[in-house]
């Protein structure tokens, strides 16, 4: 690079900008649109930039992208989603240990192209209840088991060519119709997908049920997701090649037999899932964690100030989770009057963090790439969404219309609605410190809908690239580098005035589309 002038180059080019330090020094709070980052030199080009960052002092990921443990944001599928894309997806606990568990289990035994829930029907279930389901659910391929169960013995199989002829017969058994187990095509439990491509070409069927040594049903395979299964080199995996996934849990006694069970289950890293993280219940947590399960990985938090992370680094977090009243949903800072902007939390944390190898995660407030590479270049290790990750089709919850626009639900995990969950999959958790002889539960949140953004292994593609893009731009080929680039001074930073702001964002147009990808 001899020759090439960059940021806190030589001393003939005056300086510019400020560093980290002169900009969070002053006392002001600052948070992401509050400053900008300036261009460095580019001799590379995008896609050899290396986004591996430290989750926890022990888990390293591929790509710097966490999903929030929201009830409305992070379950099974989620999880899996952002693991497959090089991320990590933390479940929530707004549920019963029991339901959580099996999230964490569906995760660890997640196969590429394999459907482990798929629905299933019995020989008494009728030709119109395929038809409903067809409706309901856009497909039409149906293993039926003699207990109509996942489990039970595999007895045949509906498609839409059994049925595609008896609209008017729909009172008719699917015994009398399916396709019987003696003309069925079907492959042992411990098939690979290779192996599995190869049935399905030779045999030209649409469906692959998978059975175990006594002809149970334990999985099926779809054509069409063999004809699109793509690679994930970069998936966040453990020794075993098993996905990695992180689950969240209170700090009250019974959260220590919800820990056994995610223990059980295969849980790789824990969030101690709390909005103020400096208590002596967390600080009991984590010792009773590291002191119990020495290999499972504890993230405490939040917090966002040196103090509160020195609590819990002496305690033996791995990680620490840094935010208070940031987040999309939230609303702490308006009704407790406590937290910090988002910006100076970062970086006060992440620069006293590091300083014991304790990794951070960037957690709230990120609503694009831009916030993103910021958070990173503050010092985070990662950054957690939930508002950007919310509304995609991984996101648990049904769509639904309003308007003609396409929605899902998103609410914060301290909004009254979550708090007051009662259904299937259990009741209140305690992020907010409610006691059970609370009367009244005071909301730090809001709930609300969010806009359909499609799948997540379309979107984390997009924020991958930008993050890449937006490296080249500073002039560094390493997320790690850039963190370095931020201490040694050489990445510089200016602050935004209001208009500043404004001029970056789209303005003076009559009315334009915005579309990122
Ligand atoms: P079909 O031939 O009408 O059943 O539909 P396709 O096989 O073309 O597509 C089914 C899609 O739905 C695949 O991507 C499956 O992975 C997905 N899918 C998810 N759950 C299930 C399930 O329980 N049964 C079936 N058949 N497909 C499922
Ligand atoms: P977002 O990415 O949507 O801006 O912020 C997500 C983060 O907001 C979560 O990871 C969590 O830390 C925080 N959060 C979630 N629900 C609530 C809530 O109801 N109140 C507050 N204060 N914070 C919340």
């Amino acid at each position: 690079m001899a020759g090439h002038v960059v940021n806190g180059g030589p001393e003939h080019v005056p300086q510019d900008g400020l560093s980290g330090a002169q900009l969070f020094n002053n006392g002001d709070g600052l948070t992401y649109n509050d400053f900008i980052l300036l261009p460095g030199f580019i001799d590379f080009t995008s896609d050899e930039v290396d986004l591996t960052s430290q989750l926890t002092k022990h888990i390293t990921l591929q790509t710097p992208l966490v999903s929030s443990p929201m009830d409305t944001v992070t379950e099974s599928d989620m999880a899996i989603a952002m693991a497959l894309c090089g991320g990590i997806g933390f479940i929530h606990h707004n549920c019963t240990p029991e339901y959580q568990a099996n999230e964490v289990h569906k995760v660890k035994k997640y196969k590429h192209g394999f459907i482990r829930d798929p629905i299933v029907l019995s020989p008494d279930h009728m030709v119109s209840d395929v038809f409903l389901l067809k409706k309901e659910h856009g497909f039409c391929g149906f293993p039926v088991t003699r207990n109509g169960k996942l489990g039970g013995k595999l007895i045949g199989i509906i498609t839409s060519r059994d049925i595609d002829f008896l609209e008017d017969k729909q009172n008719l058994k699917l015994e009398s119709v399916m396709t019987k187990l003696d003309s069925i095509v079907s492959a042992k439990l411990g098939v690979t997908l290779e192996e599995a491509n190869s049935i399905l070409e030779k045999s030209k069927k649409g469906k692959l049920p998978i059975v175990n040594d006594d002809g149970e049903l334990v999985a099926l395979i779809a054509r069409t997701d063999l004809k699109k299964s793509r690679d994930y080199p970069s998936a966040s995996k453990d020794e075993n090649k098993q996905l990695l996934v992180g689950a969240a849990i209170g700090t009250r006694p019974q959260d220590k037999q919800r820990l056994e069970l995610l223990a059980a289950a295969g849980v790789d890293v824990i969030v101690l899932d709390s909005s103020q993280g400096n208590s002596i219940y967390q600080i009991e947590m984590v010792k009773h964690i590291k002191k119990n399960y020495p290999n499972l990985q504890v993230v405490g938090g939040n917090v966002v100030t040196a103090a509160q992370a020195k609590n819990l680094i002496d305690a033996g977090v791995d990680g620490l989770r840094v935010g208070m009243g940031s987040g999309s949903i939230c609303i702490t800072q308006e009704v407790m009057a406590v937290g910090r902007p988002q910006g100076t939390a970062v970086y006060k944390v992440a620069e006293y963090g590091r300083q014991f190898g304790v990794p951070c995660i960037a957690d709230g407030g990120i609503q694009s790439v831009g916030h993103i590479i910021k958070a990173l270049a503050l010092g985070a290790s990662t950054v957690m969404m939930g508002s950007l990750l919310a509304g995609t089709s991984e996101a648990p919850g049904d769509y639904f219309f309003s308007d003609g626009v396409r929605l899902k639900k998103f609410r914060g995990m301290g909004s009254l609605e979550a708090m007051n969950r009662k259904d299937a999959k259990g009741s209140a958790m305690d992020r907010y410190f409610h006691s059970d002889v609370d009367k009244l539960k005071v909301a730090q949140g809001v709930s609300g809908s969010i806009v359909d953004k499609g799948s997540v292994l379309r979107f984390l593609p997009y924020l991958q690239c930008g993050l890449r893009h937006s490296c080249q731009d500073i002039g560094t080929r390493s997320l790690s580098n850039l963190r370095a680039m931020m201490y040694s001074g050489e990445l510089r930073f200016e602050r935004r005035t209001m208009s500043a702001q404004s001029e970056g964002n789209v303005h003076g147009l009559f009315s334009y589309e915005k579309r990122l990808f």
